[in-house]
């Protein structure tokens, strides 16, 4: 089984050891790999579609983990026990469903320890919600597979999570030059990833050039209407594109 290397890398954050639900596992691919590589005990694969949880029954089954593995049918966390795994993956979803998932079974959360969150988008949604529920995010990592760049943000429940958080999130400014400094909110901080920020990749950088031509995009069609509220929405629009090209001219001065 060839695995890509965006589940390849969500697997890698697994702790040695953990009981392991992968909610929307589709094939179960990753359940499937990081059981035989070792690394997961026991491990659940949820899915709320009868087809993919097929699909996922007979990946198990083929792979003889009958033992090891169990499909479930079941909306987001309803498929768990409290306290019956220590990792939740839950993959290849928009921020805002991973969010919808995690709030409505939140209960379900008792006794994890790690949550491994790929949202495909809308990760700002992502990180704001674990800043919220003080779960700290230890870990970002940013790739690109098949022309499309994902997110895998990988946050621990640990006992100063707030204090952690406070740090990570705390305002800063980015110099762009002798003149000119770039100030960071922590809202700014929740839209591009704090440690993303700090070590930009040549991916990063290009993931935001990228958002830069689309809210151009979005803003030219807005601003076809001439309502006041379309105005408002180009004007936000605007200062959108203009942080993001600010931050993205200064991370680039910065690789030079
Ligand atoms: N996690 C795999 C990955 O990253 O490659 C599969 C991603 S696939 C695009 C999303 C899967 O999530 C689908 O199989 C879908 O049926 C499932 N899904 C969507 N909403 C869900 C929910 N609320 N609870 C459980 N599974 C869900």
């Amino acid at each position: 089984m060839k695995l890509s290397t965006r589940l390849t890398k969500i697997a890698e954050q697994i702790p040695a050891g953990s009981r392991l639900a992968d909610i929307g596992s589709d094939h179960a691919l990753l359940p499937v790999f990081a059981v035989r590589q070792g690394w997961v005990t026991q491990a659940i694969a949820g899915e709320v579609n009868q087809g993919p949880l097929d699909a996922a029954q007979r990946q198990v089954n083929e792979a003889g983990l009958g033992q090891v593995i169990q499909p479930r049918l079941g909306n987001g966390l309803a498929v768990l026990e409290p306290g019956e795994v220590d990792v939740i993956t839950i993959a290849g979803m928009g921020g805002a469903l991973i969010v919808t998932i995690l709030s409505e079974g939140i209960s379900k959360l008792a006794g994890v320890s790690r949550l491994i969150l790929q949202p495909n988008v809308g990760e700002e949604f992502v990180r704001r919600w674990l800043l919220e529920h003080d779960w700290f995010l230890s870990s970002e990592q940013i790739l690109e597979e098949d022309g499309r760049t994902y997110e895998i943000l990988t946050a621990d429940r640990i006992d100063d999570a707030a204090e952690r958080n406070n740090e990570l999130y705390r305002e800063r400014t980015l110099t762009v030059s002798q003149v000119e400094d770039i100030f960071l909110s922590a809202d700014h901080l929740l839209q591009f990833g704090p440690y993303l920020l700090n070590q930009p990749e040549p991916v990063f950088i290009e993931k935001w050039q990228q958002e830069i031509g689309k809210l151009e995009k979005v803003a030219a069609s807005v601003g076809l209407s001439e309502t006041d509220e379309a105005r408002l929405k180009v004007a936000a629009l605007q200062q959108q594109i203009k942080l993001v090209k600010e931050v993205v001219t200064c991370l680039q001065k910065d690789k030079q």
